[in-house]
């Protein structure tokens, strides 16, 4: 067997550790006879893995009581669509629109009620974050929305934005438990979790209760409810059981790590690796504006398309997977979630240098 360091974007890279209990968990969890897949997720030891699962990530981000944690489906994408028809009580909402995702969530919330784009970094093709600290936030908004780290063009907010008394809604798919957040300055967080936490098929919601409520936009659908997923403690239905008991793995590997505080240590150091490099490399730069850099996500280029595409093949054939950027950035993007090993960030940075020896 080997493994190779895989930068993909996501479905990513996930703890080794965690792969290895799974596969030992696999045929039988813990003397149940059955492999979680099989399990009713009304048994006993389902309810152990999804509260296991919730306690351990209250415990990690410190997710104050007021505070429901939703384990659901549908994507990222699909909160797009529920943020609004869920929150949006007087029928507008204020966006930041810092690269595609966030342009997604705007249009979507547009099919919904009056979105306004209160700023944009499109001007620039979202190389970098525009100021949020005095924004024309609508009076009568029922959100302010930002997409905190863009996946695609690798910036994050490193303020939040002034939302003048306004809920903040973030997606946070991609920086995910990368750091430790402050939850009471939102009112809602949410994340597809296959970036930086687990398998594809499950997005969490953070969600301050008070904008849990049966006033919704007409014709919701009951699934896109966050009331009934919160009465129902995200088992109104089949969750996605399996996605959430690697989630919960993941948790408990990040609390061994020494938790969030250690993570972002962890992954400021390896960013500053590849960072460091690209500012002195003659062959290589980074494609964003240095203050709004993403620890997750780095894209870089060359300036010349064919020579990225000679970079992409001799990585892959060295071990680098999925290094090929984003088709509206182009080039190259390392993405460092927090199951990449610091092994794998130097090892890239080592190859990095000898291409560029090579070429000039
Ligand atoms: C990947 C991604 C999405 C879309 O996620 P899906 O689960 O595929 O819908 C949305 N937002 C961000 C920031 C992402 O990185």
């Amino acid at each position: 067997m080997s493994r190779v360091y895989n930068f993909s974007a996501g479905p990513a890279v996930l703890p080794e550790e965690v792969l290895r209990e799974a596969a030992e968990e696999m045929l039988d969890y813990k003397g149940t006879g059955m492999s979680v897949m099989e399990m009713s997720h009304r048994s006993k030891a389902y309810e152990g893995i999804i509260q296991g699962a919730e306690a351990d990530l209250r415990e990690l981000m410190g997710i104050p009581e007021n505070y429901r944690v939703l384990f659901l489906q549908g994507g990222a994408s699909q909160q797009f669509a529920m943020i609004p028809m869920n929150l949006m009580k007087n029928g507008t909402a204020d966006y930041i629109v810092t690269g595609q995702w966030a342009k997604k969530a705007w249009q979507e919330a547009g099919i919904y009620g009056k979105a306004n784009k209160i700023a944009s970094s499109e001007d620039e093709n979202f190389s970098y974050i525009p100021d949020c600290s005095d924004l024309p936030v609508s009076p009568d908004a029922d959100y302010v929305y930002i997409c905190e780290n863009n996946t695609i063009y690798g910036t994050k907010f490193k303020a939040l934005p002034n939302t003048k008394g306004k809920p903040l809604v973030a997606d946070v798919s991609s920086c995910f438990l990368s750091e430790p957040v402050d939850v009471t300055k939102y009112g809602l967080i949410y994340g597809g979790v296959q970036k930086n936490i687990g398998p594809a098929g499950v997005v969490i919601v953070i969600i301050r209760e008070d904008l849990i409520t049966e006033d919704v936009l007409p014709g919701t659908p009951t699934m896109l409810r966050y009331k009934i997923h919160a009465d129902n403690a995200s088992l109104y239905n089949t969750p996605p059981a399996y996605g959430i008991y690697i989630c919960g793995k993941v948790f408990q590997w990040l609390k061994r790590q020494g938790g969030l505080e250690a993570m972002k240590e962890y992954n400021e150091r390896k960013a500053k690796i590849l960072y460091d490099f690209l500012d002195e490399s003659r062959l290589f730069r980074g494609t964003v504006r240095k203050e709004d850099r993403s620890l997750m996500n780095v894209p870089f280029v060359t300036g010349d398309g064919d020579l990225d595409a000679r970079f992409v093949k001799a990585a892959k054939e060295a071990g680098f997977e999925n290094l090929k950027g984003h088709r509206s950035v182009g080039g190259m993007r390392a993405s460092i979630y927090n199951a990449m090993p610091v092994e794998g960030v130097e090892k890239l940075v080592e190859f990095m240098k000898k291409f560029e020896n090579e070429e000039k």
